[in-house]
């Protein structure tokens, strides 16, 4: 089969492989779509994965199930899937708890082995997610990035009409954002740089937008009654912002932790603005249990608006052009390879 490996940081090879061997209760799929995401730039530059070379990337996918392995059930050929992408050892105690990126022994399918800038990629059958017959593979594939949003909603818990701060636009702030009107939450402000990505924001449900930072507080207490905002989500993943967070979040408000910073990116706060304002700071990563299935419920009954994710696509043999262009250009929310 084709498939694009990335032999070395930097360096993508189109090459020619052998197909995934599927074992017992493994399912082969034929990958239709493919998105390209912040973590592709990260593996594709070396900042991860480096020391596992070459691989082949891609976790965002969707497709068809070509054969299944011995003792499969209620997977079958031809059957349109997408999958979760975080393989744990099925039976310790985080996995039990749906907590599976703490298993010892967790693989993310595209980030530690092969995964889906491919014609096929392999997946064990307990986490193939059927799609809805309807839904189109393009569609389908944003439900691994919009379910990472999805739990990070659920940890920080908004509710109706509280106000929700976003800091970051991009591809998973513009889900964030997504989110927050789907639940009911009022105001919503979102804070990046780019002004394509707050273009997109405001239409994508964001009352106010912010592209100077040194205003960020003054328009958030404009429209939180003086007191910040009730959730506070970090999407970008800066320190700096981080602790901006502890100043903009309202006492008694929430903070989600979502963008992920270098791994020696350090925070200063002082524990008396967590304690006297009874404020805390929870972390989400990647979507486990229900998320991509709740992800998928939102896509299928239009919940979210996709159409500023489905602007940009690129072949196979095209992904590290695609990589390049998505990393050159925030004002691309996504970029999904066409196999
Ligand atoms: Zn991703
Ligand atoms: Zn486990």
């Amino acid at each position: 089969m084709t498939a694009a490996v990335l032999v070395r940081p930097g360096a993508f090879e189109i090459q020619m492989v052998p197909m995934p061997q599927i074992g017992p209760g493994d399912v082969l799929i034929k990958v239709a779509r493919v998105g390209v995401c912040g973590t592709d730039i990260h593996i594709y530059r070396g900042h991860y994965a480096a020391g596992w070379l070459p691989l082949i990337p891609g976790h965002e996918f969707s497709g068809t199930v070509a054969a299944v392995g011995d003792g499969v059930i209620a997977v079958d050929v031809g059957m349109r899937v997408i999958a979760d992408i975080n393989i744990g050892c099925g039976h310790c105690f985080y996995c039990r708890k749906n907590e599976v990126m703490s298993c010892s022994e967790v693989k993310q399918l595209g980030i530690h082995i092969n995964g889906a800038f491919a014609e096929y990629v392999k997946v064990p059958q307990r986490l193939v997610i059927p799609i809805p017959d309807d839904m189109p593979f393009d569609v389908a594939a944003l439900a691994e990035p919009l379910g990472c949003t999805v739990r990070a909603a659920k940890k920080s818990a908004i509710r109706f009409g509280e106000s929700v701060l976003v800091i970051g636009a991009g591809p998973v702030g513009n889900f964030h954002i997504q989110l927050a009107r789907a639940i009911g939450a009022a105001p919503i402000i979102a804070a990046d740089l780019n002004p394509e990505r707050l273009r997109l924001a405001k239409k994508c449900g964001a009352d106010v937008v912010v592209s100077d930072m040194s205003t960020l507080d003054s328009a958030v207490r404009a429209v939180t009654g003086g007191r910040g905002a009730d959730v506070v989500i970090e999407s970008v993943g800066l320190p700096a912002l981080y602790e901006r967070a502890f100043d903009l979040v309202r006492p008694g408000g929430r903070i989600a932790a979502f963008g992920l910073g270098g791994e020696d990116a350090v925070v200063r706060f002082a524990p008396q603005k967590m304690v006297l304002k009874e404020t805390g700071i929870r972390g989400s990563v990647a979507a486990m249990g229900d998320d991509m299935h709740d992800a998928l419920t939102l896509l299928r009954f239009k919940r979210i608006d996709v159409r500023p994710f489905l602007q940009e696509t690129r072949t196979l043999s095209e992904v590290q052009d695609a990589i390049e262009a998505f990393a050159a250009d925030p004002g691309i929310l996504k970029m999904q390879i066409i196999v």
